[in-house]
């Protein structure tokens, strides 16, 4: 059985490790200290890094593990190579539909492309009777989505409309807790939203508790996140956006000044 456990790194960051009997993969180590600290502390080996894009906040771990953990395999994606710095010797450039197994946590991952937030960003799906795991670093936020640092809105369209295929049980690892304050622009953008009410209070309560509000489902994602709700009608009319694409772009623009 594996664990996922999230690593709280900079100010809004978490750094998801995944284990099972003593061996660990990371995502997107941004803070080496941070892992290493909690390898350590839980007696854990790690054995693979995986990355989702170039921006320093999820890769500049990476030399310092690599020194530590010389027999980690890195996994990044293959059009962001020549952007990411590492020392790995076992290393693999990963693109849309590829699949990876992780032996010795005996897990497999899917990759979907995900451009939009940086041109090559990448997902990683774990799936199998015990699970459906995405892990969509800053792609998918709870209630929100990653800003368009590289890509266009059409193509982070695309990419939320992708991930929304996968089923609604689909755990969702992101990497920012963000979530109180996009649900804040959610309900802007749906006053009448009660799932959106609801959740707030609730993630508030989880925040007060010092708990974190992660990982979301698609379930929830479905009913409170206005980018992944841009097909619905209504929302199109009380925007005066005439197709879903038009409001996600018109969505995204405005939580850019929210
Ligand atoms: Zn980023």
């Amino acid at each position: 059985m594996h664990q996922v456990t999230a690593l709280p790194a900079f100010k809004y960051n978490y750094i998801w490790c995944i284990h099972s009997a003593g061996k660990a993969i990371v995502v997107d180590p941004g803070d080496a200290d941070v892992v290493q600290h909690y390898l350590q502390a839980n007696n854990l080996q790690l054995v693979a890094i995986l990355i989702t894009h170039h921006h320093w906040d999820h890769v500049d771990g990476l030399p310092q593990l690599q020194q530590q953990w010389q027999n980690a395999t890195l996994y990044l994606p293959a059009a962001e190579q020549h952007k990411i710095k590492h020392a790995a010797q076992n290393y693999q450039y990963l693109s849309a539909d590829d699949l990876i197994t992780i032996p010795d946590l005996a897990i497999n991952f899917r990759i979907i492309s995900t451009p939009g937030h940086t041109l090559g960003h990448i997902c990683y799906v774990a799936e199998d009777a015990e699970k459906n795991w995405l892990f969509c670093g800053d792609t998918l936020f709870s209630a929100g989505c990653g800003r368009l640092f590289e890509g266009s809105a059409a193509q982070m369209h695309q990419s939320l409309t992708l991930l929304n295929q996968l089923p609604a049980d689909t755990l969702v690892f992101c990497t920012h807790e963000y979530t109180i304050s996009n649900l804040k622009f959610a309900l802007e953008v749906e006053p009448d939203n009660q799932a959106v009410v609801e959740h707030l209070d609730f993630c508030q309560n989880l925040r007060q508790q010092g708990q974190i509000t992660l990982p979301t489902t698609l379930k929830i994602e479905r009913l409170i996140n206005p980018f992944l709700r841009c097909e619905q009608p209504q929302l199109q009319q009380q925007w005066q956006q005439t197709n879903a694409q038009n409001l996600f772009t018109f969505l995204r623009d405005w939580k850019n000044r929210f």
